[in-house]
């Protein structure tokens, strides 16, 4: 498996595909949604929670924590293009609760010479994570006030959400 096999499926019927999804859609998404999830490739948030082309934002990066490019991108989600409901969704069994960021950034140093700007951002309980995304949402003087925020945590067995 290559680089190639993903630019052979877009070439065999990937591109065509979403050209006809997509075709006279708006960019505002129409379910006025946006979700923050982790990046593990187990997780499909499209099929999760059957989202169509044009309904909303999905966010994702490892761990599915409010680092400061998710305020960011929540932020112009909302004023630019009319999203309110967020959901926060991290998951069971997250590779983020596998090492510390002390950790990961003395390997940094070992391997690369040099420590990271950037926090790690690992965490031990999803659901203590989800809560602090939350909080830093909502305390951000830059998200709407009229937000609707909901925190999850997905059961990668059943793909069953627990509510925070
Ligand atoms: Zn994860």
């Amino acid at each position: 498996m290559s680089n190639d096999e993903l630019l052979a499926r877009h070439a065999d019927g990937g591109a065509a595909a979403c050209a006809e999804a997509a075709q006279g859609l708006p960019a505002p998404p129409s379910l006025h949604t946006l979700i923050v999830t982790c990046m593990d490739a187990r997780i499909d948030p499209v099929a999760l929670f059957g989202i169509r082309p044009g309904e909303a934002h999905v966010l994702r990066n490892a761990g599915g924590i409010v680092t400061d490019d998710v305020v960011r991108s929540v932020t112009i989600s909302q004023r630019e293009l009319g999203t309110r409901t967020v959901y926060v969704v991290q998951h069971k069994g997250c590779g983020m609760a596998t090492f510390t960021d002390p950790e990961f950034v003395a390997k940094l140093r070992e391997e690369c010479g040099a420590a990271p700007e950037w926090a790690p951002g690992s965490f031990a309980d999803p659901a203590e994570s989800v809560r602090q995304g939350v909080a830093r949402l909502t305390d951000s003087p830059f998200t709407v006030p009229d937000m609707e925020i909901r925190g999850f945590v997905l059961d990668l067995g059943t793909f069953d959400l627990e509510p925070v």
